[in-house]
């Protein structure tokens, strides 16, 4: 079988740009014993791949030159040559930024196929964003009802479901976004209070949303949305440290924030974490969510491009605000 593959052809400095990106065509062989040959149908652009294109250690390896981008990917198998698997199976894998390939059967998860729920969900709001929500939001940030939650990047993948299950407990939401559009969007979820971050005074806006202060920070921003959620925090409110997409691109280190001793007098408490860590909670995450979804009370959003030769620019998406909701490639 012929696949296509995105390579990394040079590593960006700055804003990714097509070139640092390459298609090849390659061939992917017959399944041997223990392996299961698939056809992807989706795949995923997410922010963290930015990190990987750094040559750094960091919680993921980087991404070598001259070999295929990897990242999540929903597919069909084609021919298997393992007991577990047979063709037809959807399949989950790390087997992302390609359109088909051929791999140990242990690489792979069986998806169920849900009735109502597109498979591409798997890679949303029932998959590892949808999960980084449910963990930062509830075991980090631990919204009680009638708290204020504050989440930047509202509109994204991530944080539209943050800002959904902190409706579900019964919070305030205030949501920051990039566009009005996306706030639109944002208020039609339930959104109590969505600020376009790009109209000017963040901090007065979101005084003004919240004049008694929030309990939660959801950031997915970092930089002047963080600075502004520590000035309008009240005593003890907990920040979930989800990502700083404002700063992945940065070529000098970025400023930290000018108010960080308000942490003190303030008690907050700051905590970051990584979605793999929290493995253990998706069984409870895909029954909640499951169950949200069934019945309206969570919705998303897909920003979808065509075609593995897309995928460069769907990833370049997701810094220039192109996407609504979950920024996809279909295959
Ligand atoms: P999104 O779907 O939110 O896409 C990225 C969005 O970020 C863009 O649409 C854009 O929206 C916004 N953005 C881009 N540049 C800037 C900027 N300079 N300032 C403010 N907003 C910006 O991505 P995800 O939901 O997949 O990820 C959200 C965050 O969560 C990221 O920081 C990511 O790294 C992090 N993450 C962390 C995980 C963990 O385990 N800790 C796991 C998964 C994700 P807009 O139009 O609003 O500007």
């Amino acid at each position: 079988m012929k696949a296509r593959e995105i390579h990394l052809q040079s590593r960006p400095v700055g804003l990714p740009a097509a070139e640092n990106f390459t298609l090849v065509e390659v061939d992917a062989r017959a399944p041997q014993p223990g392996e299961v040959q698939v056809r992807n149908l989706w795949m995923s652009v997410d922010p963290y791949m930015r990190g990987r294109m750094y040559d750094r250690p960091s919680y993921v390896p980087p991404f070598q030159l001259g070999e295929a981008l990897q990242g999540h990917a929903i597919g069909e198998v084609i021919a298997s040559a393992d007991d577990g698997f047979a063709a037809g199976d959807l399949v989950s894998s790390m087997w992302g930024w390609r359109d088909g390939f051929t791999a140990p059967a242990k690489t792979l998860e069986k998806l169920p196929r849900l009735e109502g729920v597109p498979v591409q969900a798997f890679l949303g709001v029932l998959g590892m964003p949808g999960l980084t929500a449910y963990t930062g939001l509830l075991e980090i940030g631990q919204p009680k009802a009638g708290e204020t939650v504050f989440v930047s990047g509202g509109a994204g993948a991530v944080g539209s479901v943050v800002a959904q299950i902190a409706k579900i407990k019964g919070c305030t939401v205030v949501a920051t976004a990039g566009s009005d559009a996306k706030c639109d969007w944002l208020r039609s979820v339930g959104v109590d209070h969505a600020i376009n971050y790009k109209s000017g005074d963040l901090l007065g806006a979101v005084r003004a949303a919240a004049p008694q202060g929030i309990d939660v920070y959801f950031d997915n921003v970092g930089g002047e949305h963080l600075e502004v959620a520590i000035e309008v925090a009240r005593g003890g409110a907990r920040f979930a440290e989800c990502g700083m997409i404002s700063g992945y691109n940065a070529t000098e280190p970025t400023p930290g924030p000018r108010n960080i001793m308000m942490v003190v007098g303030k008690s907050l408490k700051i905590q970051g974490f990584i979605v793999s860590n929290y493995g253990h909670l998706r069984p409870q995450f895909i029954t909640d969510m499951s169950g949200w979804i069934a019945q309206g009370q969570v919705k998303w959003e897909e920003t979808v491009l065509d075609g593995i030769e897309a995928a460069p620019d769907a990833f370049l998406n997701l810094f220039t605000g192109g996407n609504t909701g979950k920024m996809l490639v279909k295959l």
